[in-house]
């Protein structure tokens, strides 16, 4: 046995950076020598947070809210939270069925944590959100991977799913609009795989609705599809992509009262209760004038046109359209058999992401990290300019390719 004491625990053994940070690091390193790098691999709004919740934020802590709150988030938040869903998606869940977390990500992690024993299983498609296996294995739990590729839209079918449903699955993971494929599910297919659920009465569904606001066609929450499922169904949202917020670290889960309770227990031993301050700026991102959600969205949408033309137009790469989110997520393969002119051989999503990111500066997520090898994602919360200059350098590097 190892000596040690710092040695992995068996749980995190197979848990390594994400490949998204390691590219990140990869391009940034570009840049210390000189180069000049576009990065479009990170999936954050390039937004600034809206002053007057900066202001609120600010307001708060000069009134003292500098103290812990109760661990699953002010009653003010909690209520507002409740009164948001209430607006946008037509249900209003009590006080006590809503979580607040230090991002979606921590909603996520506390549901798993809360309830996998080993062995149990989570079925999830791919591509998938990168952290999503991983939370998942470092609960103990076991991922099942689905492929939902192109010709699925990107989506979870119903026979898809229920050929994966054993007696073993505690949750099905659905992710809408969904990061990295910008797939959006509509009602009918929600109320399809909600109809397979029914027949699965021992399946949690955890459904990461984190790019609601981030729509280009009407958004529908699983919850208001399928009200009948709501004892089983943990709604994760927040606001740091709706608001940019991402360094907030605000996220919230709603779901049935036993699971919430369960989901703060292990909350307060891990951070206790989100940021206070971070809590009031929040309670005026989802109180205040929403607005500017319509208006981003547009944006959001007028970037995706962009993007999405330029890169059909280099004719070896084929994107097909996607509704929501801000990524994009073509496929590369027609360059696979190709050489770079560096020499590099194009044999992979990766090589195609690694010789691009040579050649030209510009970096991408190869499918691969998001478990749909092929493909690369591309994050078009980027300026105009750096979206054009990104798509002539990539049409440029295709051009190269013989
Ligand atoms: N879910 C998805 C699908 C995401 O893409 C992200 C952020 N990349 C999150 C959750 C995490 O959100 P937060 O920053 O609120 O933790």
């Amino acid at each position: 046995m190892s000596l040690d004491p710092f040695r992995r625990a068996a749980r995190i053994s197979e848990v390594e950076l994400s490949e998204i940070i390691q590219i990140s690091e990869a391009a940034a390193a570009l840049k210390r020598e000189g180069r000049d790098v576009i990065s479009l691999g990170t999936g954050e709004p390039d937004f600034p947070t809206p002053q007057h919740v900066v202001a609120a934020a600010h307001e708060a802590a000069m009134r003292g809210e500098t103290t812990y709150t109760p661990t699953a988030g002010t009653p003010v938040l909690r209520a507002a939270i409740a009164a948001a869903c209430e607006r946008e998606n037509g249900y209003r869940p009590e006080q006590a069925q809503v979580i607040v977390s230090a991002g979606a990500k921590q909603v996520i992690f506390n549901a798993f944590f809360a309830t996998l024993d080993a062995g149990d299983e989570v079925i999830l498609a791919a591509p998938y959100w990168t952290s999503y296996p991983d939370m998942i294995s470092v609960c103990g739990g076991t991922p099942v991977i689905v492929a939902a590729g192109a010709e699925a839209g990107f989506k979870l079918t119903p026979a898809a799913l229920a050929g994966a449903i054993t007696e073993r699955t505690r949750w099905v993971l659905l992710n809408s609009p969904g990061n990295p494929s910008g797939a959006v599910y509509s009602p009918a297919e929600l109320s399809a795989l909600a109809g397979v659920l029914r027949d699965a009465p021992h399946v949690g569904i955890l459904v990461d609705e984190i790019y609601q606001h981030i729509c280009y066609v009407p958004f529908a929450s699983f919850r208001t599809v399928a009200p009948d499922l709501a004892e089983r169904t943990l709604i994760v949202n927040g606001v740091s992509k709706s608001y940019a917020m991402t360094g907030w670290r605000i996220g919230w889960g709603i779901g049935p009262r036993r699971l919430i309770d369960a989901m703060a227990a292990v909350q307060g031993q891990v951070t206790s209760g989100a940021s206070s301050v971070s809590q009031a700026a929040a309670l005026a991102a989802i109180s205040g004038d929403q607005q500017l959600l319509a208006e981003r969205n547009d944006d959001f949408r007028d970037r995706r046109d962009i993007v999405q033309a330029a890169l059909n137009a280099t004719g070896l790469i084929r994107c097909g359209s996607a509704d929501g989110a801000f990524y994009l997520f073509p496929d590369c393969t027609a360059t696979f058999g190709k050489t770079a002119p560096d020499g590099t051989r194009i044999e992979r999503d990766a090589d195609f992401t690694a010789a691009l990111l040579r050649a030209e500066g510009v970096a991408l997520v190869p499918g691969r990290a998001f478990g749909l090898p092929g493909h690369f994602r591309l994050s078009y919360a980027y300026s105009r300019t750096s979206l054009t200059e990104a798509c002539a350098r990539i049409a440029r590097f295709c051009q190269s390719l013989a």
